[in-house]
């Protein structure tokens, strides 16, 4: 499965190079389709903030499908239990832009719902998402106090009812989730990962990452994205159950990914919880993905108990580094390094094996 990955900090800018690469409008089929996009509003939180999908993602996708002649777009979503979505749409600008764009907004808390089930796990699931005619996934890359991560496949949990939801975290999550995508299966998945929560799905503490990402397989899309953030597929339980039930494959030989830019230099360091990570690191001229991948490792080295074993070293990042030797570096640049690892950016993934081999 191609995966196409823009790198930029501009989510509009992102998108469009995403979409006229992958010629969205020759994929929807009639002009008339009933076209869905379906963000994440977990709660109202600024995009900025890590939570949320950024709305120049939408803008931009509606100026795309109506400029290429598409009439019947709805954006829909269902906040998590306690938030309100129609508060979430009025904050975050989807207001205006139902009325600029004549779009419709859904909000799937008050949507009519089907009884479905799968595996042993009743739901019920939005009449707009089910009986959509092209269904767009707009979820948020970040992390989740309980899967560990979110991105693709738990982003179509906003099309539950809220006592769907509720029952799902009664039953762990994981294989109701991973059953949930064995029903709802998105034509298109454009993943916003351009600056995610480092742990929380709420927000707060946002690691600037400035990249966006496309694919169709959800369950594929989901297995690349766990080792952005320095996870394994299988350590992901929802993948996991996924593999399990059969419905989708957590082998990465499968993903070709097509790189629509290059990864740029950025000032950007991470806030909050994420900042104290940052004293771990030596950058210089680094990009945003580069040292996000760096920051993801040094968080799964905290939660594994590990990071001990950097002592006082710092690891180098950056352009900065191109033509120097530190003693440890990640990524293409610090190729000179006494200890370094490939890529440009690397994965978080790669970084955690060089690091917890030191
Ligand atoms: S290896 Fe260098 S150029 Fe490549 S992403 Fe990292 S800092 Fe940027």
């Amino acid at each position: 499965m191609d995966i196409l990955i823009a790198y930029s900090g501009d989510a509009a800018e992102a998108t469009r190079t995403l979409i006229d690469s992958y010629g969205l409008s020759g994929r929807i089929g009639d002009k008339d389709t009933a076209i869905v996009l379906k963000p994440n509003f977990v709660t109202p939180s600024d995009a900025e903030s890590g939570a949320t999908t950024h709305i120049g993602i939408i803008e931009t996708l509606v100026q795309y499908l109506q400029e290429n002649g598409f009439t019947d777009i709805t954006v829909a979503e269902g906040s998590w239990v306690g938030a309100s979505t129609a508060e979430a749409f009025s904050s975050l600008g989807l207001g205006r832009l139902a009325r600029n764009y004549g779009i419709r907004l859904i909000d799937l808390k008050r949507d009519r719902f089907r009884r479905v089930s799968y595996g042993g796990f009743d739901m019920e699931v939005s009449e707009t998402i089910l009986s959509a005619g092209y269904l767009i996934n707009l979820p948020v890359l970040k992390g989740h106090c309980q899967t560990r991560m979110t991105c693709c496949m738990k982003n179509l949990k906003g099309c539950l009812s809220d006592r769907s939801k509720r029952e799902f975290h009664n039953r762990g999550l994981s294989k109701p989730i991973a059953a949930l995508n064995a029903i709802v299966k998105p034509d298109l998945n454009i993943v916003d990962s351009i600056c995610g929560d480092l742990d929380f799905e709420e927000g707060g503490n946002p690691v600037r990452t400035d990249r966006m990402f496309l694919g169709e397989d959800a369950v594929l899309m989901d297995a690349f994205s766990a080792g952005l953030m320095g996870f394994a597929p299988e350590e992901i339980g929802y993948l996991a159950a996924a593999a399990a039930y059969g419905i989708g494959s957590l082998d990465l030989s499968q993903v070709h990914l097509k790189e629509l830019s290059k990864p740029c230099a950025s000032s950007a360091r991470p806030t909050g919880m994420a900042a104290r990570l940052a004293r771990y690191t030596a950058p210089d001229m680094a990009c945003s993905a580069c040292y996000a991948s760096l920051i993801h490792a040094l968080k799964r080295m905290e939660d594994n108990g590990t990071i001990g074993r950097l002592g006082s070293r710092k690891v180098a990042c950056g352009q900065g580094y191109r033509g120097k030797s530190p003693e440890i570096g990640c990524g293409a640049c610090c190729r000179g390094a006494g200890i370094s690892v490939k890529g440009c950016p690397p994965t978080a993934s790669d970084i955690l094996a060089m690091l917890e081999s030191l």
